[in-house]
């Protein structure tokens, strides 16, 4: 059964990653999908493989969110996926006493504005309906603090709470735009590929970093996305200012081993 027949959906930073396989998963349930990114040629190679249409779009930027809202006046789903770490411009320091205000803020542009703008954008394109699905794409970070990378737990927490305010502002003008966040915690993405390298200490590197996750190993791109289909889905007709994390239990309780 395709459930997302008959919707336009558009997804943000899809070129590549967890937003790719959210575009690939909404296909496969029937949906119309825009394949949106800051990456052209990817997001153009990304949209072919999947027959979808492509449209360049910083989330950042006003202008492009204003483009969006020219070229496609009415979507059903919109995936605020594009997101940025802080860590491609430099390894840092992005701890709270060491971060610079340029890169707090660029990270906040993308993550936080980028969802902003999207919101908004959504709710313009879905109030004629008076329905429709908003993902946020947060993080675990967004629920827990993370010493090494401030602004971006900063964004992803902002990102969680605004959902929530989005759903609550839909739910009180009596539409059915329904929003809520997902929390993904280690996936395996090219985002990943900078820390892990592709040395012979790849394997010891992986099983690091996902040694304190109970289910001890890195999610797939795909199993965020089979969330995603539902919570785009009429199935999810229910759910709204909701959150869900996709992070094999690591935040079902305390990292730390009770002694
Ligand atoms: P990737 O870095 O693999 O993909 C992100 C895509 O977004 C890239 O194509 C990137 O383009 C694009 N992008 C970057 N900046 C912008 C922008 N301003 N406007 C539009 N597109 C942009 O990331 P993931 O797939 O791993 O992550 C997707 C989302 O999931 C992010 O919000 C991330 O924070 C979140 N997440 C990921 C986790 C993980 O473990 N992978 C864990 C928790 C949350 P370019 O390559 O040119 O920069």
């Amino acid at each position: 059964m395709a459930r997302l027949a008959g919707k336009r959906c558009l997804v943000t930073g899809a070129a590549r990653g967890i937003g790719a396989a959210i575009a690939r998963a909404f296909v496969r349930e029937g949906g119309e999908v825009i394949i949106t990114d800051i990456d052209v040629s990817r997001g153009r190679r990304t949209a072919a493989d999947l027959g979808s249409a492509f449209l360049k779009l910083d989330v950042a930027c006003e202008e492009d969110w204003a483009a969006a809202a020219a070229e496609f006046p009415a979507v059903d789903v919109l995936v605020n996926n594009a997101g940025i770490t802080g860590f491609e411009e430099g390894a840092g320091p992005h701890d709270p006493e060491g971060a610079s205000l340029a890169s707090w803020r660029a990270v906040h542009a993308v993550n936080l504005d980028g969802t902003f703008l999207g919101c908004r954008y959504a709710i313009g394109a879905m109030k004629a309906r008076k329905a429709g699905a908003i993902i946020n794409i947060s993080s675990r970070s967004g629920m827990v603090g993370i010493p090494g990378a401030a602004a971006y737990a900063s964004s992803k927490a902002a990102v969680r709470n605004h959902t929530k305010t989005v759903a609550l502002y839909c739910a009180m003008q009596g539409w059915d735009i329904r929003c809520n966040s997902i929390h993904p915690g280690a996936i395996l993405t090219p985002m990943w590929e900078p820390l892990l390298g592709d040395g012979p200490d790849r394997p010891a590197r992986m099983e690091a970093l996902v040694a304190e996750t109970p289910q001890k190993r890195f999610g797939t791109p795909e199993e965020v996305a089979a969330v995603a289909v539902l919570l785009a889905s009429d199935e999810a007709g229910y759910v709204t200012g909701a959150e869900f994390t996709i992070d094999g239990g690591l935040l079902a309780g305390s990292a730390a081993v009770p002694r």
